[in-house]
């Protein structure tokens, strides 16, 4: 789409001049006037071309032109020698969807170079916000210090958009909120009058916005959805042009069905798949995502749209409680931990950390104590032993490693944190180094002060792309940089169906950063979490200038993107 015209026409012979003269530096009378110019930086499109020495020209909120040096001028010039030059970042896998609202200026995304986030994802959205799904978004509300005021997915993103983020933000629907909204926590077959209503949740809340469906089948209650279901709700969502992202049912042992079932559903519902951080945890499976990469090209083969994407870290990071099975993770937060006090029902769960069962996606046997931190701590008790692992809390109380995890779960309301330090690097190389993969964090805009500063976090929340292009890219020479940077941006954008965003491009929205390749790198580590990456020098999201010169301007040009059947 060709910009539209702003105070003169663009330009047209530049390139081609009359006369031969030496471009003199300042013939500023004679060049196009734009609001901003980023020059005298290595533009890198997104689209995977090499690295141009261009000029960016920016009227608005859009990109005006990519022009060679000195042909064009701007009212706000921004020098970026040195620098290269590319499209925000599209995090494809966030779960900003409250912190964004306690607060706008998404320091660790917007720092790292990310302009648009992509939340919703893992079966959990911020609406619909009915029934026993109201309550559970409520805890997570409240755990982000932050009012639940809405119901639908319009009211949420009218709730963002008039708040007015540092970020673009595009929201998946959760099939885990749909199932809460409509049945509960509780392990019931959905009957056809149950699904016929989540579906039409999920249509509402796409015609509203969100860009598709996503599930996350670790989780309670999205374990209890059959294939058939999430077909199913996956055929409502490709029908309305969505797409479906899924955190799949399993990432250890039962790593290769679970692939299989989400090429099953993108099969079967004619859907685009995402399979979301792709890796393979506990070392008995690790190698294993050669397999499924492997049948991933396959399925491409045979027409079903599937692909992945990857956070570049070896441990992950989710609720504690995930350690427990489904069965004991059922119903309502006081039925839970009835079963974790009641000494019998204790007992099986003590039983199966370390017995691998049917059902059992990972146990703590192939993990370790030692290699599981625990965070978020609320209560006194437990406070003093942020980022600890349990090996550590245990020895330190003089207690069995799985009593007092379930010490924990039940002193913290179920609320802890942990990182699981469970993958191998030589997968996350496999995965990263593959093109279908796509960068995402699985983390949330976080900032060393507020809330999320309280305690410690997954140092992906801070470095998830200035590590994958310093450590992959410019340390491991592992994959091309303009290579790396089209995973960043066009990659996601064309998965999510973002049609005006993740290429530099004459139209395109003006979401730009320029970064030095001599200098960036990530900070954040597991020690230290809350830290900034250095290198990231500029931020544009919408035309705004957002980072200058590696600081935050506090401008919030972000917008709420909605899915394109909401406004056809
Ligand atoms: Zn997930």
């Amino acid at each position: 789409m060709p910009p539209a015209p702003t105070r003169e026409p663009l330009n047209k012979h530049v390139g081609i001049p009359q006369v031969q003269p030496r471009r003199s530096l300042e013939p500023r009378g004679e060049r196009t006037l734009h609001n901003i110019l980023i020059e005298g930086g290595t533009v890198v499109d997104g689209t995977g071309s090499l690295g141009k020495p261009l000029d960016v020209a920016i009227d608005g909120a859009k990109i005006a032109q990519l022009c060679k040096r000195s042909e064009a001028t701007g009212a706000m010039r921004i020098d970026a020698t040195g620098l290269i030059v590319c499209p925000g970042f599209i995090d494809i896998h966030s779960h900003s969807e409250f912190q964004l609202l306690a607060n706008p200026l998404a320091e660790s995304k917007i720092r790292q170079g990310i302009t648009t986030e992509l939340v919703g994802n893992c079966g959990s959205s911020p609406a619909p916000a009915i029934g026993v799904a109201r309550k559970e978004l409520e805890g997570y509300a409240e755990l982000a210090e932050v009012r639940l005021d809405w119901v639908t997915m319009d009211e949420y993103l009218l709730r963002l958009s008039n708040l007015k983020t540092s970020v673009n933000v595009a929201t998946l629907v959760g099939a885990s909120t749909l199932r809460q909204c409509v049945i509960g926590n509780s392990n019931i077959k959905a009957g056809e009058d149950e699904l016929a209503r989540m579906n039409q949740l999920l249509a509402d809340a796409i015609l509203q916005g969100g860009f598709g469906l996503s599930s996350g089948l670790i989780y309670v209650p999205g374990f209890f959805a059959s294939t058939e279901e999430l077909v199913s709700l996956a055929s409502t969502s490709a029908s309305l042009g969505g797409f479906y992202a899924s955190h799949i049912r399993g990432e250890g042992r039962t790593l290769i069905k679970a692939v299989e079932e989400a090429i099953r559903i993108g099969r079967e519902a004619h859907s685009r798949v995402e399979i979301s951080h792709h890796k393979a945890c506990g070392r008995p499976s690790w190698g294993t995502v050669g397999r499924t990469i492997a049948m991933i090209e396959e399925a491409r083969e045979q027409g079903v749209d599937v692909s992945f994407d990857v956070y570049p870290y070896t441990a992950s990071c989710t609720y504690l409680d995930t350690l427990l099975q489904p069965w004991a993770r059922e119903g309502s937060k006081e039925e839970i931990l009835d079963r974790i006090r009641d000494s019998q029902t204790r007992e099986r769960i003590i039983h199966e950390f370390v017995t691998p069962t049917e059902s059992m996606e990972d146990t703590v046997t192939d993990t370790g104590w030692e290699n599981i931190n625990v965070m978020g701590f609320s209560s006194d008790l437990y406070k003093r032993f942020d980022n600890n692992t349990i090996a550590q809390i245990a020895e330190a109380i003089g207690k069995d490693p799985a009593e007092t995890t379930l010490d924990i779960l039940v002193e913290e309301n179920l609320r802890a944190i942990a990182i699981f330090h469970e993958m191998d690097e030589d997968d996350v190389v496999k995965v990263i180094s593959h093109p279908l993969a796509a960068i995402g964090s699985d983390g949330e805009a976080e900032a060393p002060y507020g809330p999320s500063g309280k305690h410690a976090t997954h140092p992906r929340a801070y470095g998830t792309f200035p590590r994958a292009l310093r450590r992959y890219v410019l340390d491991k020479k592992l994959v091309p940089l303009e290579e790396m940077i089209r995973r960043m941006t066009s990659w996601p954008a064309q998965r999510i169906g973002l049609q005006d965003r993740g290429v530099l491009a004459s139209g395109m929205a003006a979401d730009i950063v320029a970064f030095d390749p001599e200098k960036i790198r990530d900070l954040a580590t597991y020690e230290d979490s809350h830290r900034y990456p250095e290198g990231i020098e500029y931020v544009i999201v919408n035309g705004a200038v957002t980072i200058d010169h590696g600081e935050h301007t506090k401008e919030r040009a972000g917008q709420v993107l909605r899915h394109k059947s909401s406004i056809a």
